[in-house]
This record gives structure tokens, sequence and C-alpha cells, in this order.
């Protein structure tokens, strides 16, 4: 196996198939587009196990994904992609940079899920883009980004309910796709779902389970994602 790419919190291997990669899920993290960063034992090893359950989920419901199978404790088996430059971001309550860009108070509940573009491109900041960008950029035709729109909103009907039953209320998360290489025309989930890429609030007191946690120095930021997995597991025990 030879490491083909290394991000932030993940590393990709290759594998004997050329169409599958092995991805290891890493303790790094940063926030503010690698302003601050640290290592979190163990946050590989729950975000591995969370992603799992929930590609499994969204599997099971008609939601195509990159998975193929689960390894090891930090690592999946994935289909290979060609990663489309978005990140696809649901929202369903004001947080982040929503709120700093529009000044609605946190918490404010929306009539109707929000889905936006950001570019993604470290060196320009991951800048807010529409559709018509998209086409020009030559990130995704008219049709893709509709498609992308459309795929969003069905995983965030599909998660609502899935982490209510967890008794955590989802505020907002980001997505990413991939074309399969050995299929380009097929458009699957790619990436993660984690509590690195969702804000994730617990329904009953609103504390905040998610990476928020580290971006916003609040402390115990691994015992909100372990609490998330054990609630996720549970609820499917
Ligand atoms: N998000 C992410 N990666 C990014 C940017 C955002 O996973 O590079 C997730 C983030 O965890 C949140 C949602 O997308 O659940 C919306 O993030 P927002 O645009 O509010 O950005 P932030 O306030 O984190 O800068």
């Amino acid at each position: 196996m030879e490491p083909i790419y290394e991000g932030k919190a993940k590393r990709l291997y290759t594998t004997d198939n050329p169409n599958v990669l092995r991805m290891e899920y890493k303790d790094d993290a940063t926030a503010g587009n690698g302003a601050k960063k640290a290592s979190f034992e163990n946050k590989g090893k729950l975000n591995k196990a969370i992603t799992l359950l929930i590609y499994q989920m969204l599997e099971s419901k008609g939601v195509a994904t990159h998975l193929i199978s689960d390894v090891d404790e930090v690592c999946l088996d994935v289909q290979k992609v060609s990663i489309i430059p978005l990140e696809v971001i649901v929202r369903n309550i004001a947080a982040g940079s929503f709120s700093r860009r529009t000044g609605v108070k946190e918490g404010t509940r929306f009539s109707k899920p929000i889905v936006e573009f950001s570019y993604k491109d470290d060196a320009l900041g991951d800048p807010f883009i529409n559709d018509d960008y998209a086409r020009e950029l030559g990130a995704a035709t008219e049709e893709e980004s509709r498609f992308l729109k459309q795929q969003a909103l069905t995983v965030n009907e599909v998660l609502i309910d899935f982490f209510n039953q967890a008794g955590l209320t989802l505020v907002d998360f980001k997505l990413e796709f991939g074309r399969l290489v050995s299929n380009p025309s097929k458009i699957v989930l790619a990436d993660e779902i984690s509590p690195d890429t969702c804000r994730l609030w617990d329904s009953k007191t609103g504390a905040k389970m998610d990476k928020d946690r580290f971006r916003l120095g609040l402390g115990n930021v691994m015992e909100g994602y372990k609490e998330v997995l054990t609630r996720l597991q549970n609820k499917n025990a």
C-alpha cells in the first residue's frame, strides 16, 4: 500500500485494485482554514466509526456513497473517485459562517433548509460561490449542481431523523461528492460525515457535541464525539 494523498484529517493509500483506495482517519484536526491545529487521541477511530454507521445507513436508504468495506479501527476501503471541488453545505439552523456573514443569531431555525456551495481551494480560503460560478470554474455542470443539491437535501432529511433518534439536532453539515474513476458519469457521496463536518447539538440541553468545541476552545472535544458515537450505536442496538 502506497500513500497517495494526505489531507488535514485523512490519508489515502492505493490497494491491489486500481479502483479502490484505503482511507485512514487521522487524529489531527484543523480549524479556520488551518489557522488552528491540534491532535486528539482517538479522533480518527471515532470519526471512522461514525462515518461508517452513517454511510451504511445512507446506502440502505438508496444514497450512493464511496464506501466499500470496514477495514480496521481507523481505515475504510472506498471507491476511487475524482473529487468535485465543491463543498456542499446544508443548513437547518443559523450558525458559523452564516451567522457571521448575515448577523442572524445562532440558533435561528430556517423555514426551509439552505444549500450552498464553497469552492474547494485552500489558497483562496474555500470561497462561497453559486452554481453559475461552479459551471464557469468547470467544477460542476448545471445538471450536476442540481443533482448535488437534490442529493444534499435527501441526505439532510435522512440525517435529521437519524440524529433525532439519538437525541441530537442537526444544525448544519458539509458534503463532498466524487465521480467514480471506474464510471465517471456516476457521482457518489465521498469524504466523511462526522462531528468534524456536522454541527450537532444535544436536543435537550443545546450543548455543542461537534468540532465547534475545538473551534471555540470549549474543551472536552473528544467527549462530545464519543457521546455522538455511543448514542448512534445505542439507537441501532
Ligand atoms: N464545514 C466543514 N469543512 C469546511 C467548512 C465547513 O466540514 O471546510 C462544515 C462545518 O463543520 C459546519 C458546516 O460545514 O457543520 C457549515 O460550516 P460554516 O460555513 O458555518 O463554516 P465555519 O463557521 O465552520 O467556518
